[in-house]
């Protein structure tokens, strides 16, 4: 979608600090990191939040929890939280499916 931020940061239109990416999806730090590891995982297809999950789009969600599993251990990272807010009540900010992963001392969601 071409006035999504995380289908401009996906197209490298704004710039980001990339984790992983692969032909399905994208990693990148947080901006406004809430723990010492706070990176987003996102589907480099657009699907709004996972309200939008369906039949025909859910395999990609199996392939980013894979990436998720495998950024972790990677990052000897074993214990961690993995939060996606689904609606404005909810604290969803960015209207493109996101997998925020938590890691560190902090791990406090949301914020305060
Ligand atoms: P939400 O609030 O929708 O659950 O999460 C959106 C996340 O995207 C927030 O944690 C916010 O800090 C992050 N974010 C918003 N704009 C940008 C940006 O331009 N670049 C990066 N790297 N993260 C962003
Ligand atoms: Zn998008």
């Amino acid at each position: 979608m071409s006035d999504c931020l995380f289908c401009k940061i996906i197209a490298g239109d704004i710039p980001s600090n990339k984790v992983y990416e692969d032909d399905l999806c994208y990693a990148f730090n947080d901006i406004a990191p809430q723990a010492p590891v706070h990176f987003l995982v996102i589907p480099k297809a657009h699907i709004a939040s996972v309200a939008g999950v369906n039949e025909e789009n859910s395999a990609v969600v199996a392939h980013i929890f894979e990436v998720i599993a495998k950024l972790t251990k990677e990052k000897g990272i074993e214990s961690y939280r993995v939060v996606s807010n689904i609606g404005e009540q909810a604290g969803q900010s960015v209207p493109h499916l996101h997998f925020h992963v938590l890691a560190g001392r902090d791990m406090t969601w949301p914020p305060g």
